[in-house]
């Protein structure tokens, strides 16, 4: 399970104060020393680290808590809490186009999950949200990708619009567009091309794809396993493309967690979604709150 060995450490930490009836500085200092390991073991970036540490530290040691008489359940909560506002605070919802269709553009490196995401996505959109989504096939350099997002299409019963891998993606994403308002889907999802690693040929592609359809999100897809891997993908992605959101796929394996606990404290850029699995249905908001509860128990 995800978060598995973050969880053991940081619950049996706090176990250890959470019924204490007087807490010293030296008590949250040693509790500190223990989170912060937890954290760094768990692969959170060292940065997000320090400066979460840091946030805790100052309101444990507050005056009104030390001299409280459950000290150790308000320390819990305050750890509670600022895990919370690491993952984004608030949960982050999708956007919706003054005047439809609403165009996400799906960005990511290959093998993140990008179509199977893209997939997923206008699987909830119609499934949770009652709207009409059209999947746009311009990864056109991946074999089998076009094809791939075919098989979903069918799969889900949803349009899928493709140009063949001979028309460039820019043109392929407009002429979709004109399609979406043609036949009233209000949603049109582009699983762009993704490469094995970032190089400037993928990125300008994007770019001039970001430009040609103004979308309304660009959602990075990343693999939760990579770990700090997924952060710097993002982090990069981000700089060149200004993303909305970020899709992190593969929660339901072992990951350590450290990429849900430090993209959104590295990019500013909200997790909008989580991939749960290889099922079109396994795919969740993502709600800051439960996992910082899922975390600390
Ligand atoms: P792309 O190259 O980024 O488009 O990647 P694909 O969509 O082809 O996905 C790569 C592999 O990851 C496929 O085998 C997917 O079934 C798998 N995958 C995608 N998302 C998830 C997920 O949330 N959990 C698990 N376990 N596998 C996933």
């Amino acid at each position: 399970m995800a978060f598995e060995g973050l969880a053991d450490r940081l619950q049996s930490t706090l176990q250890k104060i959470r019924g204490k009836g007087k807490l010293t500085e030296a008590d949250v200092n040693e509790m500190m020393r223990e989170i912060r390991l937890a954290l760094l073991e768990a692969d959170v970036n060292f940065k997000v680290v320090k400066d979460f540490i840091k946030r805790v530290k100052e309101r444990a040691i507050g005056q009104e808590i030390l001299q409280s008489l459950t000290p150790g359940q308000q320390v819990v909560k305050i750890v509670h809490d600022e895990l919370k506002q690491l993952m984004g605070g608030e949960q982050s919802k999708i956007a919706v186009a003054s005047k439809p269709p609403t165009v996400i553009m799906m960005v990511g490196l290959q093998g993140a999950g990008k179509t199977t995401t893209t997939g997923k996505l206008a699987n909830h959109l119609r499934k949770q949200l009652n709207r009409k989504p059209l999947l746009v096939a311009a990864d056109i350099y991946r074999p089998a990708a076009i094809n791939q997002l075919q098989t979903l299409g069918k799969q889900l019963s949803l349009p899928v619009f493709s140009l063949g891998d001979k028309v460039s993606p820019v043109e392929i994403a407009k002429q979709a567009i004109e399609k979406a308002k043609e036949e009233h889907q209000d949603y049109v999802l582009i699983d762009t091309a993704g490469r094995l690693h970032i190089d400037e040929e993928l990125m300008q592609e994007l770019v001039d794809v970001k430009e040609a359809v103004k979308p309304d999100e660009i959602y990075l897809v990343v693999d939760a396993m990579t770990g700090q891997d997924a952060v710097n993908v993002a982090d990069n992605f981000n700089e060149q493309l200004d993303i909305t959101g970020v899709i992190l796929t593969k929660l339901d394996g072992d990951t350590r967690g450290g990429a849900a606990l430090s993209i959104r404290e590295v990019t500013d850029k909200p997790i909008k979604f989580v991939g749960m699995g290889e099922k079109m249905d396994a795919l969740e908001p993502f709600h800051p709150e439960r996992m910082a509860s899922r975390i600390l128990g």
